[in-house]
């Protein structure tokens, strides 16, 4: 993956003693594989909603964590987790009212075919299982991603990760094909495009005799920029995938749990049901989670000769988290909000394009959006967007950039995030611009 907002040891010398001696510490004791973020790199030490605090005392607005859905240290969340704690934390090899129970209010939220659930602990063993539990089913190997797409760290998903770069290897037998467009102006082409994307790798692997198992994506596009528009435009993809075969996995990994504001999951902004979906990081607010849910009958011949067991995946102690959460999205009835405070920061950013000409292509869905930085050509500007990700942060306001060309500004609080942070945002973003502008 390209190294957007990765802190840079080499130019490192104006920071305090105390942050270079952490700094090393963890290059001498993690290795050299971990990133930071920001060239003065923070030093978090506690988060209450919306809001993280670092070492100084300095409060930051999250405007990047996704983990957090709920918001950090959500009262409700902690006290499941600090109760179940205190009396049983075990596996899903014994009988227990929790791992059933959160497991029937998960699916009691996805369409009625999507009715079994298998626990992991992180995405990307979810989508790991996803694709063994395809694989198994079509008897295929072939599996489509988009060419800037991440669904995790395993070596079958690294080896599908294409923004992992050309060090890690694309799994032979798998196509990765562009990201949709943002086109607007004709939306029809968008879905058509992508559709006509799909069968071209399928057209291609039955060449080199590989059968499709899956076309596995992220429903928001994330790492790949970010694309949501028109609605519904992954039917004609997903009807080619089927036709061909394959299974249509949605990695709701990003868009789940209710970040578009209108759905609890992204596929439904498409009007779709796919054959798996995997879930993860928001799923237990920071406690480590994730799953893959699934129509009973793909799963039955490989549940019946493969058993499955992950020491971790639904213990106890999860089982009550993930409830919790699921409870604070329901019991505040987030999705509404989610929707204002969204639209509030697609509006506000929208407003600022004619003054500041490097924004463009502002677009989002709820609490996830994305702007694009470009230079006077009109051409990815990463430098330029890095500079905002560092000015926010001088305004005290956390964002992240992603993209091929790591120049779109990712916007992505937690679900929590209200209309009034939105405003504090666009204002953050206003002053930080003005600034470069002066600078410029
Ligand atoms: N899928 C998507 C779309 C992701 O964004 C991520 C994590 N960034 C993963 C899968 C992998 O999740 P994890 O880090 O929990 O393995």
């Amino acid at each position: 993956m390209l190294k957007t907002n990765a802190f840079d040891a080499s130019t490192g010398d104006t920071l305090s003693a105390a942050k270079r001696d952490m700094i090393e510490r963890r290059r001498r004791l993690l290795g050299p594989a971990y990133q930071l973020f920001y060239q003065d790199p923070l030093h978090l030490v506690r988060g209450e909603g919306v809001w993280v605090f670092d070492a100084d005392g300095n409060r930051y607005l999250d405007v990047y964590n996704n983990v957090p859905s709920v918001g950090h240290c959500h009262p409700h969340v902690l006290e499941a987790l600090t109760r179940q704690a205190s009396e049983l934390n075990t596996h899903t090899r014994y009988l227990h009212d929790n791992v059933l129970d959160f497991a029937e209010k998960l699916i009691g939220t996805m369409p009625e075919a999507l009715s079994q659930v298998m626990f992991t602990c992180t995405g990307s063993e979810a989508n790991d299982l996803a694709l063994r539990i395809a694989e198994d089913y079509t008897g295929g190997t072939g599996v489509i991603v988009t060419d800037y797409s991440y669904h995790g760290m395993t070596k079958s998903i690294a080896a599908l990760s294409a923004s992992m770069g050309p060090y890690v290897k694309l799994d032979r037998d798998a196509r990765a094909i562009p990201a949709p467009i943002h086109d607007p102006a004709n939306p029809a082409a968008v879905g058509k495009r992508f559709a006509a994307d799909v069968r071209a790798a399928v057209a291609d692997m039955r060449r080199h005799g590989i059968r499709p198992a899956a076309l596995l994506i992220d429903t928001f596009f994330t790492s790949d920029g970010g694309f949501f528009d028109p609605p519904g435009f992954l039917q004609e993809a997903v009807a080619a995938i089927r036709e061909a075969g394959g299974l249509y996995i949605a990695d709701e990994v990003q868009p789940g749990y209710g970040r578009s504001g209108e759905h609890m999951w992204g596929f439904e902004r498409h009007a779709l049901v796919p054959d798996l979906v995997t879930l993860g990081k928001p799923m237990g607010n920071g406690h480590p989670m994730a799953a893959t849910v699934v129509k009973p009958h793909i799963l039955e011949r490989f549940g019946s000769e493969s058993s499955y067991f992950n020491t971790f995946g639904g213990n106890t102690v999860s089982a009550a988290v993930g409830l919790a959460v699921l409870e604070v999205i329901e019991q505040e009835n987030l999705l509404p909000s989610i929707q204002r405070a969204g639209k509030a920061i697609v509006e506000g950013i929208s407003a600022l394009v004619p003054r500041y000409p490097v924004l463009a292509n502002v677009r989002g869905a709820g609490l996830y959006a994305s702007v694009e930085i470009i230079d006077s050509k009109g051409k990815p500007d990463a430098a330029m967007a890095l500079a905002i990700v560092n000015g926010l942060r001088d305004e005290g306001i956390l964002i992240g950039a992603i993209g091929p060309h790591a120049n779109i500004l990712k916007i992505r609080p937690p679900l929590v995030f209200q209309a009034t942070h939105s405003r504090m945002l666009v204002e953050g973003l206003e002053k930080a611009l003005t600034k470069l502008m002066s600078h410029a």
